[in-house]
């Protein structure tokens, strides 16, 4: 059972948690933390404003932050009865500020550094929740996650080793038989060597599908505050609705493609055990959510959904007689990869590729890399959008359908998916709203209710 950054957010939502994992006891769950709302982000600020020299804005930041840790373990817990979890949390904050001073001082921020900051967001969450679990008769167990999720040492995108952590997670299972239940903060782990790193923003769910997968876990829960997935993110269409099932692969391309609501990598370990996910919503969990299998029964609309992922960035190579030479796009590629640049969409004509990056600041250079090889050109401000469903492969005239519905809006790249569920575009970042809420009135006014509620 994972719980989402929403979900934790302050004492009412940690005791909702407690209630949601209390009805679960006899199932045997093993729960993941995400940090409270927000915290990731601003631990990161504060890690910034440090590494810029600016000592007292990185201490405010900090200092508002312990605020909010003790207000909610003080609700959670009762003041003065538990002193102990205050000057736990105090000790972490001391050391927390007491590296911000460390940064400020040499005015340099590292990766390693950034990642130990961010680490204190989980860290301190499952701290506060193991205790406020343990008050309402749940026997939680905290788990260090630098502990159980062993990584390599990519700083801020570090590769979860399974072996590993499968042999750790061996010596956890016998608590869990007794009864216990852990309890780990999501989306950090630790070098062999002990350096904590994390596992790229949103990791939480990857941490609960490793930990899921390693277990044989019957399921896994997502918990977050919609009702599951839906049809397109629900702040563009407010009248998005809940998909019931997908399937795994559907759900990748989604989730890869900007549908916040599940990291990518999560459906992988699951899907390689054939472990189902669900999606559920902590602030109204009798509601089914959605769930997410290998296989899933056909649904008679043409799309799932409509993912839409922004601040994208195309590049173009025009090269003019070198392109169709063999190794050519070898070449190209290769330059992205020893940026560790992952590209997304790729389009090719005779004379020119066209691809797009996650904006970044690598590109400048990217670019000059590229430059001995062919004329390039790169735009920012652009989105991905993406429409899903198994259906596209065995239908005629979609694409048709889906640019008549925004004829007007300037397309940039089109690719329809090698995997032939997805068919995918770019546009300008400020036509995504318009888009996708014509494309939503479009496919989704009239759904099949097996599939959508
Ligand atoms: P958590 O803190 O639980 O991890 P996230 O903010 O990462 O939550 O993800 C949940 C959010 O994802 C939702 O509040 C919703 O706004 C957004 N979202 C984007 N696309 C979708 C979608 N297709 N279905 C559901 N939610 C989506
Ligand atoms: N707290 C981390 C983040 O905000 C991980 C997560 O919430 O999944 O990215
Ligand atoms: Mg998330």
């Amino acid at each position: 059972m994972k719980f989402g950054g929403t979900s934790v957010e302050d004492a009412t939502a940690i005791d909702r948690v407690a209630s949601i994992v209390k009805a679960r006891l006899s199932e045997h769950p093993f729960v993941v933390v995400s940090a409270m709302a927000k915290v990731t982000d601003q631990l990161l600020a504060m890690a910034a404003a440090a590494g810029r020299g600016e000592r007292e804005q990185a201490l405010d930041i900090c200092r508002s932050l312990r605020e909010r840790h003790y207000t909610t373990a003080g609700e959670l817990l009762g003041t003065g009865l538990h002193t102990d979890l205050h000057s736990e949390l105090g000790a972490e904050f001391d050391s927390l500020d007491e590296l911000l001073r460390g940064i400020a001082a040499v005015g340099e921020l590292t990766p390693r550094t950034s990642d130990y900051v961010v680490s204190f967001g989980e860290r301190l969450s499952s701290m506060i929740a193991t205790p406020a679990f343990l008050a309402r008769d749940i026997p939680a167990t905290l788990i260090d996650a630098r502990q159980l999720i062993i990584t390599d040492t990519q700083h801020s995108r570090a590769v979860p080793q399974v072996d590993e952590i499968n042999d750790r997670l061996d010596r956890i299972r016998p608590l869990i038989e007794k009864g216990r239940v852990p309890i780990m903060g999501g989306f950090i782990g630790a070098t062999r060597e002990g350096v904590p790193t994390t596992i790229g923003r949103g990791g939480s769910d990857f941490s609960a599908a490793l930990v899921g997968a390693g277990l044989n876990a019957e399921r896994i829960e997502i918990w977050t505050d919609v009702d599951g997935m839906k049809t397109t993110d629900p702040r563009i269409c407010a009248d998005a609705r809940r998909i019931k099932v997908i399937s795994f692969e559907e759900a990748a391309e989604l989730a890869y493609f900007g549908a916040k609501v599940l990291h990518p990598a999560t459906v992988l370990p699951a899907v390689e055990k054939n472990i189902p996910v669900l999606v559920l919503n902590s602030r109204n969990p009798d509601n089914q959510g959605t769930r997410i299998l290998s296989r899933t029964p056909r649904s008679r609309s043409l799309f799932k959904a409509i993912a839409a992922k922004n601040r994208i960035t195309i590049i173009e190579i025009v090269a003019a007689r070198m392109l169709m030479a063999h190794g050519f796009l070898a070449k190209v590629f290769e330059i992205f990869a020893r940026h560790r640049c992952a590209v997304d969409v790729v389009s090719t004509s005779e004379v020119s590729i066209s691809l797009t990056v996650d904006s970044n600041e690598a590109i400048p250079q990217i670019a000059a890399d590229l430059e001995p090889l062919a004329f390039v050109k790169y735009s920012g401000r652009k989105a991905i959008v993406c429409m899903v469903g198994e259906n596209i492969r065995e239908t005629a005239g979609v694409a048709a359908q889906v640019f008549d519905a925004i004829r007007d809006i300037n397309v940039r790249m089109i690719s329809q998916g090698a995997s032939e569920i997805n068919l995918t575009f770019v546009i300008d970042e400020a036509d995504v709203p318009e888009a996708v809420r014509r494309l939503h009135a479009r496919f989704f006014a009239e759904v099949d209710p097996e599939v959508f509620d």
